[in-house]
């Protein structure tokens, strides 16, 4: 074996967590490398995560506004037809395009590639070993920083099997070549409901068993309570509060056995199950004992709030760490490391992490929901607006949804902001500016807004929260 190459950094992964990671190290002129397992660059966001959802949200989005809405805005649009794999094609397009646009940033910052599964020799060597069905020769790298930005796999429950054909993940859901009849979704977090959006816009019947008694349970109340109202008239079935005890498979026939109280069993029969009740920290194969890092009780490498590991010298970042699995929380943190590595004092702000769930209507939400206020006990007011007093949302015929606004009940400063509507997604920026600068609600509502546009729909519930009163409502 050569001798081993030495980096200032090394990064093992090369999701959003890693790879903006290395963008920043090479932006600061620290000698980086990165090491990814799989042949493309991006990790799941890019590959069967946030990327190739969106792609086929997008599809299936203008499918179902063609069938669904274009009368009402007097276009005909007769014997339309949707074509799976044509939309599955369009996707792959769209996740080769931005995993080469990896490649292209990695080049262009000067950041070395390696291929492999990387694993620790002791705390500043790394092997990096040929991945499976590989290749070539293994190799030893050193570097006086390491960054672990190993990510996550979908969890699942003791008694499923995942057999990735009909009983499946979100990975295999992005991927699938005909339109199931029936999928049964375990979960109604965000990638049930995003998923499940997608085959319900196609025509599949969908069902969604959840085991609390809301959807998207970790999002302040009021978001739950709006979407479940959309999405049933959109043809999705709920089972909330309902215990999931068995899901098995016979032939191309999926059943799930679910306890909706003490003698209330659910049976429910399918062609396809989707499981997605969240996923675990991937530390599998690191061998990071012999670095001396240590993991929580979750399973997660366990970090300080500057993200260093229990060894020095070895930092962690993204949905191996504890937090949000977020792209752009993992995309925060590799900033935040490649900085402090090249002693500047960077921050980040948790509470400002914005969430986003890309259904129709899209939902949004930052800072604290009014069940944390309440916990607190923190004096509140709450303003909030409907999209259906929004004339460009009646213009664009997408009048359901709101703005909910929290604020501090002796100062105004906005404490949290949750929405649901069209092009909430992006709107939800807005209140993250505002909120990065501890803004008052009163500010907004000082601050001209495009007419019309659905963001005046924030700006009407913040004047709502301070006070003032909306304007169009
Ligand atoms: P990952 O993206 O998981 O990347 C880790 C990388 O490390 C992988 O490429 C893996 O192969 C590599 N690796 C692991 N072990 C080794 C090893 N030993 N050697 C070498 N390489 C290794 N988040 C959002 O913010 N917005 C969304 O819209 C969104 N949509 C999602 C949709 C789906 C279906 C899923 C599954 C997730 C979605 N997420 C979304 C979550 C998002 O994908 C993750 O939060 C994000 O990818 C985490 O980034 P990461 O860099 O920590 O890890
Ligand atoms: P999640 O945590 O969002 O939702 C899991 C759901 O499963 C919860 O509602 C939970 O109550 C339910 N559940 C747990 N155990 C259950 C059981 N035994 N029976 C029935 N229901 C059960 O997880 P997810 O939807 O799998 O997504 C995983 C991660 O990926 C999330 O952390 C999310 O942040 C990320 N993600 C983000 C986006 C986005 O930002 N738009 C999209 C997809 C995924």
């Amino acid at each position: 074996m050569a001798a081993p190459t030495s980096y200032d950094v090394i990064i093992i992964g090369s999701g959003p967590g890693g790879y903006i990671a290395a963008v920043r190290c090479g932006q600061l002129g620290l000698k980086t490398a990165i090491i990814e397992k799989y042949s493309t660059l991006g990790g799941t966001c890019l590959n069967v995560g946030c990327i190739p959802s969106k792609a086929v949200l997008e599809s299936t989005e203008l499918y179902q506004k063609a069938t669904h809405q274009f009368a009402e805005h007097g276009i005909d649009a007769d014997n339309l037809r949707a074509d799976l794999p044509r939309m599955m094609a369009r996707k792959d397009q769209v996740v080769k395009k931005v995993c080469d646009g990896v490649v292209f940033l990695m080049k262009k910052n000067k950041v070395d590639v390696l291929h492999g599964v990387a694993s620790f020799v002791d705390a500043t060597t790394l092997r990096v070993a040929p991945s499976d069905g590989g290749s070539g020769e293994e190799q030893q790298l050193t570097a006086k920083n390491i960054i672990i930005a190993t990510g996550s796999k979908p969890s699942t429950l003791p008694f499923i099997t995942l057999d990735k054909e009909r009983i499946i993940t979100s990975t295999e859901a992005l991927a699938l070549r005909e339109l199931p009849k029936h999928v049964i979704i375990v979960g109604g977090g965000v990638i049930g409901l995003e998923l499940g959006s997608v085959y319900a816009r196609l025509g599949s019947k969908v069902s969604v068993v959840e085991y609390t008694d809301a959807i998207i349970p970790t999002m302040d109340r009021t978001l739950g309570k709006e979407l479940l109202r959309s999405l049933k008239k959109q043809g999705l079935e709920f089972y909330l509060s309902h215990k999931v005890t068995a899901v098995e498979r016979a032939g191309d026939t999926v059943t799930l056995t679910a306890q909706g109280g003490p003698s209330a069993e659910l049976k429910l029969e399918g062609d396809y199950c989707l499981v997605s009740v969240g996923r675990r920290p991937y530390t599998e194969g690191l061998n990071l004992a012999a670095a001396g890092v240590e993991l929580d009780e979750k399973g997660r490498v366990k970090v300080n709030e500057d993200l260093q590991t229990t060894a020095p010298g070895i930092w962690a970042i993204g949905d191996v760490v504890r937090g949000a699995m977020l792209a752009h929380k993992a995309s925060d943190e590799g900033v935040y490391v490649a900085e402090l590595i090249a002693g500047k004092t960077p921050e980040v702000n948790y509470l400002l992490i914005p969430g986003v769930v890309y259904t129709w209507p899209e939902v949004a939400s930052v800072g604290y929901t009014e069940e944390q206020l309440k916990e607190q006990g923190k004096a509140y007011k709450v303003g909030s607006f409907p999209y259906s007093a929004s004339g460009r949302a009646v213009a664009g015929a997408d009048t359901e949804g709101l703005v909910k606004v929290l604020t501090d009940a002796q100062t105004d400063e906005i404490l949290g902001v949750h929405m649901i509507g069209a092009r909430i997604a992006d709107i939800i920026a807005e209140a993250v500016g505002i909120m990065h600068f501890r803004g008052a609600a009163e500010d907004v509502g000082l601050m001209s807004h495009a007419h019309p546009t659905y963001a005046e729909a924030f700006k009407e519930a913040c004047l709502n929260a301070a006070g003032i009163g909306a304007l169009n409502m």
